[in-house]
């Protein structure tokens, strides 16, 4: 399971592994976020309402789920369970709230802290996006200071530095060969 603040770098690092890598097995999550230019329903996210997400939560057909930055995003149980009963690893992509569940419901999942060189490289990184409006922007690095000092609660941290590097660290832990 990868985590780390938003900006940090974590799409753009499985890009890479699944370049490398087309059979590594990604979790698609749901999410109440509307999509972003070049986004795609089904592909980086399954887009749904408020209404939809909620009901998916109270049936328990979420591994996990948190809000962030004003949106509600979650890790559907059943395709993850599949993954896993197939014996084949499955790679979550989810924030710091997600990622304690995890850590409750299967303390076997190993968690990956992505975290960038510096604070002053993630806000270079969130407002270089462009994809956020400055507000947004201003709350999510709020965000990624509280996830910055999560990061004693991973069992691995790698640092973003280079994106080739951390693909090759992520390849390594996830032991593909
Ligand atoms: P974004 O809006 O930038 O796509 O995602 C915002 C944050 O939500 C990121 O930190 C991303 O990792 C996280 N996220 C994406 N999917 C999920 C999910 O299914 N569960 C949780 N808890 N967080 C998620």
């Amino acid at each position: 399971m990868l985590s780390g603040p938003s900006g940090v770098g974590k799409g753009s690092v499985i890009a890479v592994v699944r370049r490398r890598h087309p059979d590594v097995w990604l979790s698609v999550s749901v999410t109440t976020r509307s999509p972003r230019p070049g986004e795609t329903d089904g592909v980086q996210y399954h887009f749904v309402s408020p209404e939809e997400f909620a009901a998916m939560a109270e049936r328990g057909d979420l591994l996990e789920h948190a809000s962030y930055a004003g949106n509600s995003y979650g890790t559907p149980r059943a395709p993850v369970q599949e993954q896993l009963a197939a014996g084949r690893p499955a790679l979550l992509e989810i924030e710091l709230q997600g990622a304690r569940q995890v850590r409750q419901s299967m303390p076997e999942a190993q968690l990956v802290f992505l975290k960038p060189p510096s604070f002053e490289e993630l806000t270079r990184r969130l407002k270089g996006r462009g994809t956020e409006a400055p507000e947004r922007v201003l709350e999510r690095l709020q965000l990624a200071m509280t996830e910055m000092a999560a990061e004693p609660e991973f069992d691995v941290a790698v640092v973003n530095d280079d994106l080739e590097h951390a693909a090759d660290r992520l390849v390594e832990l996830m032991k593909i060969t």
